[in-house]
């Protein structure tokens, strides 16, 4: 059997850098090695927006041309919208009685999630549990691979647990995937908090025009203990070289302005415009393959109704030998 790769994101925005280098790069590189499903998680995203869920509606939209965009050829990928295959729900209710209360709460992400979230009437149990629906999305296609940022080692690690109790207590039907971070597993946002993530508004989003990039990297947080352009400078942690170092392939233009920030011997300005150029140059050919895919509207919608089916169909052959493993078949 090839062996497959899942992975996915929450449709709450258009995507950004951090998610380029967290998964999507390693998506576009392995998919002609892997058999590769990327699910929009429309379901998950409703844990934290169920208040307003025609907000999912048009982001399932914008993350499909994203993935277009950069590179993920629909011809070989399948795009799957999470509440379009139903099996997963009852995966999930079987998994539940696989996990401990006291594991979810001991989960460092959802926690720091939680706390940065604020619910105002407490935390939603579907919130609370998303890491189980998280294993059943990625064992229901039986993936051996999951390409992700850091902050999803916890979940990877919560679902390599209920595939292990499952394989024992029913036998063994399900893979115990592996979790493959990107070249930078945890990308900083503008604002330089530890992380970009769109809930923080500290994005640099991958269909931004020029001007828009402009903007956000101009008013990129540096160093703040840099007052004036000849005072000696922090690289380390700071943000604007983070990026250099990821974006910009002119490695010794890199090397020569740390080397000048370090003596206090360039100004913001000159290396955010620097980055500025690199960024450009990168989203250039993105922006030019979103605005192919844009035109052609029925296209998109087509790419994913044909990848939701295939996966609909894998789901399902699992569900089969799920339920005759647990013994739920009293009349085949
Ligand atoms: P939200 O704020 O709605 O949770 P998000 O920006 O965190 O959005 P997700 O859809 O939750 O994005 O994450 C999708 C994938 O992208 C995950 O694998 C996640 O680890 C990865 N990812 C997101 N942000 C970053 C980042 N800043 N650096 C590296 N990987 C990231
Ligand atoms: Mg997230």
């Amino acid at each position: 059997m090839e062996k497959r790769i899942l992975t996915g994101d929450r449709p709450t925005g258009r995507l950004h850098l951090g998610h380029y280098v967290g998964s999507l790069q390693n998506r576009v590189r392995l998919q002609h090695e892997y058999d590769t499903y990327v699910l929009i998680a429309d379901v998950q995203a409703l844990t934290d927006n169920f208040e307003h869920p025609q907000m999912l509606r048009q982001n399932v939209f914008e993350v499909t041309l994203d993935y277009l965009a950069v590179g993920l050829d629909p011809e070989r990928v399948k795009i799957v919208v999470q509440s379009m295959v139903p099996e997963l729900a009852e995966l999930t209710i079987y998994f539940m009685n696989l996990v401990t209360v006291a594991t979810l709460e001991r989960n460092p992400t959802v926690k720091e999630e939680i706390k940065q979230r604020n619910f105002k009437r407490g935390v939603p149990v579907g919130f609370w549990s998303y890491p189980i629906s998280q294993a059943a999305d990625i064992t229901i296609f039986k993936a051996h691979l999951v390409p992700v940022g850091e902050d999803q080692l916890p979940m990877i690690e919560q679902a390599r647990e209920i595939v292990r109790r499952f394989n024992t207590l029913y036998g063994k039907v399900l893979i115990e995937p592996k979790a493959m971070l990107g070249e930078v597993a945890r990308l900083p946002g503008t604002d330089g908090n530890a992380k970009m993530s769109k809930s923080l508004g500290n994005c640099i989003y991958l269909s931004d025009p020029p001007e828009v990039l402009r903007k956000r990297v101009m008013s990129m947080f540096t160093d703040p203990t840099r007052i004036h352009p000849t005072d000696p400078g922090h690289v380390e942690g700071n943000p604007v070289f983070t990026y250099h170092d990821t974006f910009n392939p002119n490695k010794n233009e890199v090397e020569e302005l740390k080397d000048r920030y370090r003596k206090g011997a360039v100004g913001d300005v000159e290396v955010k415009e620097k980055l500025f150029a690199a960024l450009d140059n990168f989203l250039a050919p993105i922006r030019a393959r979103r605005a192919e895919y844009e035109a052609k509207p029925d296209r998109v919608k087509e790419i994913i109704l044909e990848g939701t089916k295939k996966a609909r169909a894998t789901a399902q052959q699992t569900m089969e030998e799920v339920r005759a493993a647990m013994k739920l078949t009293y009349f085949a």
